[in-house]
């Protein structure tokens, strides 16, 4: 019997191999183990370089306010107007799942006093996010996000920092072929001027414009800039530049943020269309695009937002951060080859015959993995059913105990990639493994 193969894809045929009428919803994935363990991957080098520039992680909740997405993200942007996951809580509270990280992170600096700390306050999150989109390659309702913020420093080379732990975890994926886009969208100053010439230059356009950047124009007017549209795309290099629109203040933050760029070697394309859609946003934009998609498939996006602690109730402070998509990277580093996987890690089987056999076994798996090493205690089934399992958990050895082991005290240890094996004491087991 023991050669049976009782899985029942073995059994019945594939297609009717369905065993709940449940799906995941639209939008969502469940990430299977080797996919896990590539976002580990590329979620433990984000951490690891974050950390190396002295930035600290935070956790946010999942879901605020919706006020809170509506003060900060903005009631005019595609974000609130058609992407969020917004709900009445069983206690009338309206909630948002959080589209974006920037909110909960500037929320919870006021909040928890991080404001009151030596400044400037440099923060990482690693988090889920939500967006009801049309799920598509790289765009899903359910994605997370490696993001970082930098609160309370106007300094341009903060500007320049947040620049390069960008530049440098996408260069540790081997993705030096990226393009770094910037752009400065000025500020409180220098922006009336800048939307006045925008609007007067869009105009005698505005009735070929789509709905949709017919509202940009009115309510978002930088967006127009962003728009993914086809009757915008000619007029865009004639549209007027918002660099030419700043004051001396942030021409000099511009100057020296490019400077500072070219010190520490970072390539960059100045892209005058590069914008952020609201008041809080100033200064400095920035995104890193693959090299074939253009900003279709931005991988990390961010900049400068000198208003937005002061929009949710706190002093004038100024700040800067970005946000990078898990899954493009992770989906970019393996069109490269690049990610690593640590090397394989021994990981024994602790395989079983007879019921004395499977207590001595028990006990044996706990003292491996006290000894540092991970073991699995085989399942109740026969020898070869056992060792069988050992090859799908991806185990290198098996370790065998029957009656014989017991009676002299030995175990016999199977290399399962070598495919040999010897008998030992328990003893000089720990000893060859650990
Ligand atoms: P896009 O123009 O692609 O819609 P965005 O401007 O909405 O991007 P941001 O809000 O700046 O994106 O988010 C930063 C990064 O998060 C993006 O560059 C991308 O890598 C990732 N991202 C955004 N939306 C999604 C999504 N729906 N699914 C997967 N990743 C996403
Ligand atoms: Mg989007």
């Amino acid at each position: 019997m023991e050669n049976v193969d009782y899985r029942p894809s073995a059994l019945v045929p594939c297609s009717i191999d369905v065993m709940t009428s449940f799906q995941a919803p639209r939008g969502t994935t469940d990430i299977l183990p080797d996919d896990q363990r590539d976002r580990l991957a590329v979620q433990r080098v984000c951490a690891n370089l974050a950390e190396k520039f002295g930035y600290a992680p935070i956790l946010t909740p999942t879901f605020e306010d919706s006020d809170l997405f509506l003060r900060t993200t903005g009631e005019s942007t595609d974000i609130v107007q058609k992407e969020t996951y917004t709900f009445d809580d069983r206690g009338g509270h309206s909630l948002t799942l959080r589209p974006e990280g920037t909110p909960g992170v500037c929320r919870a600096y006021l909040e928890r006093g991080l404001h009151n700390t030596p400044q400037p306050v440099r923060l990482y999150y690693i988090m889920p996010m939500y967006r009801f989109e049309r799920p598509q390659a790289g765009r899903f309702r359910e994605f997370w996000q490696f993001g970082v913020e930098a609160l309370g420093d106007s300094d341009p080379a903060i500007d320049a920092e947040v620049i390069e732990l960008a530049w440098r975890v996408l260069e540790s994926f081997g993705m030096t072929d990226v393009t770094l886009l910037v752009n400065s969208i000025g500020d409180a100053e220098s922006r009336p001027a800048y939307l006045d010439a925008l609007r007067d230059y869009f105009a005698p356009h505005a009735d070929s414009l789509s709905p949709d950047d017919q509202r940009r124009l009115r309510e978002n007017t930088l967006r127009v800039l962003d728009s993914k549209d086809e009757e915008v795309q000619p007029l865009l290099p004639d549209a007027p530049k918002s660099i030419d629109y700043l004051s001396d203040e942030s021409k000099e933050h511009w100057n020296s943020l490019l400077q500072s760029l070219d010190a520490l070697g970072i390539r960059y394309e100045i892209d005058h269309t590069l914008v952020r859609g609201l008041d809080y946003y100033t200064r400095t934009v920035f995104e890193f695009v693959p090299p074939d998609a253009r900003r279709q498939s931005t991988i990390l996006a961010g900049g400068r937002y000198d208003g937005l602690i002061e929009e949710l109730g706190g002093q004038p402070t100024p700040g800067i951060g970005f946000a990078m998509g898990i899954e493009r990277v992770v989906a970019e580093a393996k069109k490269r080859g690049t990610l690593t996987s640590p090397d394989r890690r021994t990981t024994v089987l602790v395989a079983h015959i007879g019921d004395a056999a499977k207590a001595s076994g028990l006990r044996l798996a706990s003292e491996l993995r006290r000894a540092g090493i991970a073991a699995v205690l085989g399942p109740p089934r026969g020898l070869r059913s056992q060792l069988r399992y050992a090859t799908s958990i991806d185990a290198t050895h098996a370790v065998i105990i029957g009656d014989d082991e017991i009676a002299n005290d030995t175990v016999v240890l199977r290399d399962l990639s070598q495919g040999e094996q010897s008998e030992m004491s328990r003893g000089s087991l720990l000893e060859l493994l650990g």
